[in-house]
């Protein structure tokens, strides 16, 4: 994976690159079955030895010459996504990242911005390092942190995000109430682990219900799966799931095909 991605139009984003923080081998400390990158098989023990992370300068280069481009192109860059190769609060030092590419776009903005929008930063994560303050407080200076939820229950979110730190869904959900401009993403699978059964629906909406999102992003996985047995839903299933979740909390879901895994 590049360490910026070519720009790419986001039904919600607009047009957007993502930023892989997090160099050219996976670095999780989840390993949910759906992964797309594949099983993460860095152990968060050996991060520190055996972790090779995007080299910050070559991040702020890149993202510089996309939104140089975009602007000379008559194409701004709406959004820039951190996130990549993996979890991005593991970059080693997070709050420098943050603070360096918002320099980077405040350098840029009267050159690459149309009057009056400014190129968001949005961070995706699975919020399992929310409970370490330089990491919400970084956060905090995104314009959106779109947290992973994908169950509402604990037996589910050690089922499918298998996390391999001692982290749990109570953990992240407390940690989730320090962060300001707070989005979930959700990504739907079918078969056993569906959410669109009533018990795993009900607790999934009300963690929804407790987080009280800006918005709900829901999508399907991306083949191939980290483990091959995992059942792919459709867009059908997305719907239903949309659905139900207007329906008891009046929220209406964006449906993606174009987030990162
Ligand atoms: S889907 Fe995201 S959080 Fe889950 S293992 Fe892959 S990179 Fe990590």
């Amino acid at each position: 994976m590049r360490i910026v991605s070519p720009a790419f139009q986001n039904a919600s984003l607009g047009r957007s690159i993502e930023v892989n923080v997090l160099g050219e081998k996976k670095i999780c400390n989840f390993d949910c079955v759906y992964c797309s990158l594949g099983p993460s098989e860095l152990r968060i023990s050996r991060l520190k030895q055996e972790a090779v992370f995007s080299p910050l300068q070559e991040i702020l280069t890149g993202v510089g010459r996309a939104l140089s481009e975009g602007a000379q192109s008559g194409e701004a860059i709406d959004s820039i996504l951190v996130s990549g190769n993996g979890e991005p609060t593991l970059y080693p030092d997070f709050r420098q990242l943050t603070n360096a590419l918002l320099e980077r776009r405040s350098e840029l903005a009267s050159t690459t911005n149309e009057k009056g929008r400014t190129t968001k930063l949005v961070c995706l994560t699975n919020g399992d390092k929310f409970d370490d303050r330089d990491i919400v407080d970084a956060l905090n200076l995104f314009d959106e942190t779109v947290l992973k939820i994908d169950v509402g229950t604990e037996t589910s979110f050690k089922k499918i995000n298998r996390p391999l730190s001692r982290s749990s869904l109570e953990k992240i959900i407390l940690g989730a109430r320090s962060i300001k401009n707070l989005s979930v993403q959700t990504t739907l699978l079918a078969g056993d682990l569906s959410l669109n059964h009533s018990s795993q629906l009900d607790e999934w909406i009300e963690v929804i219900a407790m987080l009280n999102p800006k918005k709900v992003y829901l999508q399907v996985a991306k083949s191939p799966t980290a483990d091959p047995k995992v059942k792919l839903a459709t867009e059908d299933d997305l719907n239903v799931l949309s659905h139900w979740l207007e329906r008891k909390l009046k929220i209406r879901a964006q449906v993606e095909t174009d987030f990162a895994a």
